[in-house]
This record gives C-alpha cells, structure tokens and sequence, in this order.
C-alpha cells in the first residue's frame, strides 16, 4: 500500500483502559510512537479517542456506567481532561502537541459549522499538531449526540477526505460467527449477509459494537476511505496493517466516492421531514441523476424549512435519497402538480 496522506485512528474505551478502567499508558505510548513514524513518513493522523466517560467513572469510584444522561455527561467532564492530559504526556516524548477537539452532532449537521470545523482541523494539521477527537458528551443532550465514536470517526474521515480509518477496538475485526468463526479479512461489499454477523456490545463502558462499526465502514466507503476494524491489544497494529500483514477486517471503499457535499447531505443529517415522490420521479432520481420537480411529488410528512435537508421516499415510503428542499412544508403542498418547479436540485440530492 501507497504511503496513506491522511488517516484517522479511532480508538475505544475498551483499548485505552485496563480491566478496572484505569488507563493503559503503555498502550497509548505506543500508539503514539507509531502516530510519529507515520508522520515522520508525511502521513497526517488524526485521532479520535473515547474514553472520557470511562475514565470519569474510575474517577468516580463507579463500576457500572451509570443510567442518568446528566451523570454520565459529568464523568465526561471529569473524564476528558485526564484523557487529553494522557495523550500529551504520551506525545511529548516524540514532539509531537495533541490539539483536543470536541465535538457535537449540530456541529457537522450545520453546513457553516461543518465547514469551520473542517478549516480548524486544517489548521491544526498545518500546525504539525494531531488532533485529538472526542464528542463533547457534557454538552450532547440525547438527541444530538452522534451516539457512538465509530460513527464521530466516519464522518470526521469523510470531513477531512482521509484515506484510512482505523478502528482499534477490543474486537479482533468482524467475526464470521454463523460459518468460519473466524475474522473476515477483507469485505468488498457491506451486504445483509455481512451485516448478519455483527452483534451488539456487552462491555461496560463500550457504545458502539460491531453493528456501529459496520455504519461507520459504509460512511467512511462512500468517501472513498478504506476501513480497518482491528485488536487495539495486537502490539505494533498500524504499521502491521498498513504493511498489509494485520490481523484484522478490511472494507473496500467500491465505487466512486460521493462529492463531498452530497456525503455532507446522505450521512450528516438527521431530518426531520419527508417529502413523497411518485414511481415514475423516484425512477428518475435513481437513474437519471434528475432533480425533483413539484409534478413528481405527492405528499410532505413533518414539518421543515426551505433549505432543510429532507428524507426523499418513494411509494413504498422507505426513503432513498435526502436533498436540500428548496421549499418548506408548507409552500410545497401549494405546488402539487407543477411542471415547471423545482423541490430539490440535484447538485443538492443524495441517493442512500
Ligand atoms: N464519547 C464517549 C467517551 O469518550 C465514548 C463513546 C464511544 O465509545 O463510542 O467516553
């Protein structure tokens, strides 16, 4: 393999801490050793690392992670400044400054937000700082956080268009529990049948599991990002598998990656509203890459702004596409039927 010119390493909760959640200083030094040679190589890195609510809850004395949103919101207050604290102390001895960055869900779904986020990290980078990612869970409220890191890691991949993500987990990749048993060292496609073999987690501090891990594959794919899922525990994995002789699942980004406004549109968003197409306009956006005029619309659920990112269904009410409406609501009920109107752009349309 090419020498990648950027990649994320995303670690979890399970990699960082030891059992009993205290953290695993020798594993984040060597991380970082390797992070240096990568960088020595002209490979930029960029971490995302968990653990804040892990280490808040060793902090704590707690064992169990704790139910109530605004506990665990305080163990990552008191957690995320012990992390960022241990990455620089890992760091120093290879001169390299850790650059913390915390971030929530409305900062990649607003466009202006996502687009000053994408600027800092690159400043960071110029800098020849290694950005340290984690999502500011003291702030997220239930409904904005991106629910787990493997999905933060994702989008953060197709933010900076990096081409590797690495996700280093206390799962040795994906398992092929139903045949072989065995690790599944390369997926060209994430079909139901590989979707079939990720299950959820059990750990204590851990979010995500497999089924998370898949999403963030198919995300970080259709940038065109190459995706590792390996053992955090293996000893020198990145340079291993970057070498092309790590144990671990790799996904091939197939296709040719989404512009980056159309990722920004498919995979930021949570939207709020749907706009109903008719047969013969929904065969039009899948096939002909055709924007989607009044005539072809039969219905709106929800209610949504011009320039909200909406669900695009078709008969079957299954969304297949999201698009920036160029209408609200509203103004679209008083445009049924018309020919010459266009509700979304295609420049501003996503196929899922
Ligand atoms: N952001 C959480 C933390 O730092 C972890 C979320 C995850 O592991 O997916 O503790």
């Amino acid at each position: 393999m090419r020498a990648p010119k950027r990649i994320i390493v995303k670690l979890g909760t399970g990699v960082l801490t030891s059992e009993g959640g205290q953290l695993n200083a020798g594993r984040i030094s060597a991380v970082c050793g390797e992070i240096a040679e990568l960088r020595q190589s002209g490979t930029e890195v960029l971490v995302v690392s968990s653990g804040a609510v892990g280490l808040g809850m060793h902090a704590m004395g707690l064992s169990r992670r704790p139910r109530e949103l605004t506990k665990r919101q305080a163990c990552a207050a008191i957690g995320q400044s012990r992390l960022m604290q241990v990455w620089q102390e890992a760091f120093s001895p290879f001169n390299l400054t850790a650059a913390q960055v915390l971030l929530t869900h409305d900062d990649l779904r607003v466009r202006n937000r996502y687009l000053g986020v994408q600027e800092t990290l690159r400043q960071i980078g110029a800098y020849g700082a290694v950005p340290v990612i984690n999502e500011n869970d003291t702030v997220s409220a239930a409904e904005i956080k991106f629910g787990d890191n493997d999905t933060l890691s994702a989008m953060v991949a197709s933010l900076v268009s990096a081409d590797l993500l690495i996700i280093l987990s206390t799962a040795p990749g994906l398992i092929d529990l139903k045949g072989t048993g065995k690790v599944v060292p390369i997926v060209e496609k994430i079909t139901p049948e590989i979707e079939a073999m990720a299950g959820g987690t059990t750990s204590e501090t851990a979010v995500g599991g497999m089924v998370s891990k898949l999403t963030a594959a198919k995300i970080a794919n259709r940038a065109g990002c190459g995706v590792f899922i390996a053992s955090g525990s293996e000893p020198a994995i990145i340079s291993r598998l970057l070498g092309g002789a790590g144990p671990g699942t790799f996904f091939v980004p197939s296709g040719l990656p989404l512009e980056a406004k159309k990722r920004w549109i498919a995979y930021f968003q949570r939207p709020t509203g749907t706009i109903q197409v008719d047969i013969r306009a929904a065969q039009a956006l899948r096939n002909g890459g055709r924007s989607l005029l009044a005539v072809g619309v039969t219905g709106t659920d929800g209610s949504f702004e011009a320039g909200d990112v909406v669900n695009i269904a078709g008969p079957d009410g299954a969304p297949f596409a999201r698009g920036k409406s160029a209408y609200g609501s509203v103004q679209i009920k008083a445009l049924l039927g018309k020919k010459d109107v266009v509700v979304v752009h295609r420049n501003d349309l996503a196929l899922l």
